[in-house]
């Protein structure tokens, strides 16, 4: 069975992703997500995805919280929408870092749980994992993870499980927009 380095951003998202993937792929998690803020709504985020992959008897990998490249990242696009070139940057971000760890290590494809995000419109992050895909050399596995009611799966997942579901995407700018 080919492998896949799976991103994973949050438990609800990877509940409907893992689900989804894990008869056609052998998946590992890969918890990269240094966008988060603060540091409390990581480790909650992170405690909530690795219960996932435990339930699911996914391998998990935790790579360091880089906050501060992060925010060099998305320096200059502090005030940018949601969905514009912040979060292309930063998706791009995490993205690249899954890309280079799969081909490290031996995987046959890299891919994210981001695309069941209601906000996270799949056509976009196809083309920030094709870019990637070109330049790393790996290949990105592209799967809209909203379609057939996947937003709605993942829902009833998390309240099954009891996971922690958070109401905004994860940097210190999408939480102060989130509060007004
Ligand atoms: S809103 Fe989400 S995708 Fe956009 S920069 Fe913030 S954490 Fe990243």
């Amino acid at each position: 069975m080919n492998k896949i380095l799976l991103h994973i951003c949050c438990g609800p998202c990877s509940t409907v992703a893992i689900e989804r993937l894990k008869g056609s792929l052998e998946i590992a998690g890969f918890f990269y997500n240094p966008n988060i803020y603060p540091e409390e709504e990581y480790e909650l985020r992170l405690e909530n995805a690795k219960k996932v992959c435990e339930m699911n008897n996914v391998p998990f990998i935790l790579p360091t919280y880089e906050q501060e490249k992060w925010e060099k990242t998305v320096k200059g696009y502090e005030d940018a929408e949601e969905g514009g070139e912040r979060c292309k940057r930063c998706i791009t971000m995490r993205l690249r870092e899954t890309a280079e760890r799969a081909k490290n290590e031996g995987f046959n494809f890299f891919g994210t749980t981001i695309t069941v995000g209601p906000k996270k419109p799949s056509e976009k992050i196809a083309i920030y994992g094709a870019k990637i895909e070109e330049k790393i050399g790996i290949p990105f596995y592209h799967c809209d993870l909203k379609k057939k009611g996947g937003i709605q799966r993942s829902i009833d997942l998390s309240k099954e499980f009891g996971l922690y579901r958070q109401n905004y995407c994860g940097c210190r700018y999408s939480l102060s927009r989130c509060q007004i």
